[in-house]
């Protein structure tokens, strides 16, 4: 048995990065820039009114003003703006030569459509100077950026309608086991329906990679093997759930030693998700998680993911906040490091779920995030502060 932070170490140390393609911008969502965006421009290109109002010189406020012009956006003004002058200017449109200042409509008295004054004493320019936000060939975006749907803005102003992105990783689930029936069937007396499949399905589908759902395997040597080495035809990764503790039907690590898989770790001082395994092959890599769905839920997520973006290029740290325990938590044994699903009240205050092991599929159901309590600590006292990593 190996401790978690080693687990962890093995399986970033794998990973050997898939290859880039270069795709659509519109389908860049989740996926991992493997070049720098560089802007072809500036932003805003040309000296931009912020408000729709009048473009004027600021000397000339508190004067009768002609209004010579309208200037709608994506127009270029014609004339300039002399002594006691204005033109009427749209918000987004270039502001014309001579005006200083864009005085709101709303604080204007008109008089007729062209002679206005203005109604109030302070004044702000309300302009967008050219190459304020944005200077031309300044990087927009790093490789290695996870991207979001900000950054597609970034990716549409700045022309990069193709980037270069890392190739999708492609994951392969399997269930194991005999007792399983997918969930469009009511299972007889000794089965359950196949929940961890799909649970895994949506969490690889979270982080943007394409699923490859393989379906389940009876418990037997044969199966299991014809299974994974097609899985192992198609996915960078391949998930396997169940069949990895010590039951009389479990094959798995010996199937994958026969494979050819080179098994790294196949016990983590981690709770839940103890008998978690970790194999790869050349360039590709296989879990064995445990059949309870929660703890493969959290194996997910402290193994799994990490793995895939990697693999993608990114460099991926959890998103964990800081707040205290809303109440006191203790547990009997401290020989692992324990994952706790947590829930955040309104109050800012974290809640341990209720949770009577792995199997207790509804106890994420409400979960916000996990907690850590590490190897050998038993209690979490109120008002504690603890870490929460966000799922
Ligand atoms: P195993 O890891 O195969 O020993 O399974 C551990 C527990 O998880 C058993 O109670 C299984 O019935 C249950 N289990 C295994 N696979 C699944 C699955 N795909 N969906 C829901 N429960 C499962
Ligand atoms: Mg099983």
């Amino acid at each position: 048995m190996i401790q978690f932070k080693e687990a962890l170490e093995i399986v970033e140390q794998s990973a050997q990065k898939v290859g880039t393609e270069r795709i659509n911008f519109i389908e860049s969502l989740n996926r991992i820039l493997a070049e720098d965006i560089i802007s072809d421009i500036e932003m805003p290109p040309f000296d931009k009114s912020a408000v729709d109002g009048y473009a004027c010189r600021k000397e000339d406020i508190a004067n009768l003003l002609d209004v010579i012009e309208i200037i709608p956006a994506g127009k270029m003004p014609v004339k300039k703006i002399g002594k006691n002058q204005c033109s009427k200017i749209m918000t987004g449109a270039p502001v014309p030569s001579g005006a200083d200042t864009i005085i709101m409509v709303e604080d204007v008295e008109e008089f007729d459509k062209s002679k206005i004054r203005y109604a109030r004493e302070k004044v702000r320019n309300n302009i967008c100077y050219k190459g304020e936000d944005i200077r031309v060939n300044t990087i927009l975006l790093e490789k290695g950026t996870l991207i979001k749907p900000q950054h597609i803005a970034l990716l549409a102003t700045s022309g990069a309608v193709k980037p270069l992105v890392s190739k999708k990783v492609v994951v392969s689930i399997i269930s194991t086991g005999d007792e399983l029936v997918e969930p469009d069937i009511k299972p007889g007396l000794s089965q359950i329906r196949n929940s961890n499949a799909y649970q895994l399905v949506a969490q690889a589908e979270n982080v943007g990679v394409r699923v490859d759902y393989a379906g389940i395997v009876p418990d037997n040597e044969v199966s299991t093997r014809r299974m994974i080495e097609s899985a192992f035809a198609t996915g960078d990764i391949v998930l396997l759930t169940g069949g990895v503790s010590m039951g009389d039907f479990d094959y798995v690590p010996k199937v994958l030693s026969e494979l050819g898989v080179e098994i790294k770790f196949s016990s983590v001082a981690v709770q839940p998700g103890r008998p978690t395994i970790f194999g790869v092959k050349g360039e590709q890599y296989i879990f064995g998680l445990p059949g309870n769905p929660v703890s493969s839920f959290v194996q997910f997520e402290l193994l799994v993911k990490p793995l895939i973006y990697k693999l993608s290029g990114y460099n991926y740290h959890p998103l964990n906040i800081v707040l205290p325990m809303g109440n006191d938590y203790s547990r009997k044994r401290s020989d692992r490091l324990s994952w706790l699903p947590v829930k955040i009240d309104n109050k800012g205050e974290v809640l341990p779920l209720e949770y009577h092991g792995s199997a207790h599929l509804n106890a994420l159901t409400e979960a916000d995030g996990l907690i850590a309590v590490p190897v050998g600590q038993t209690t979490l006292r109120k008002g504690e502060l603890v870490h929460v990593r966000q799922i």
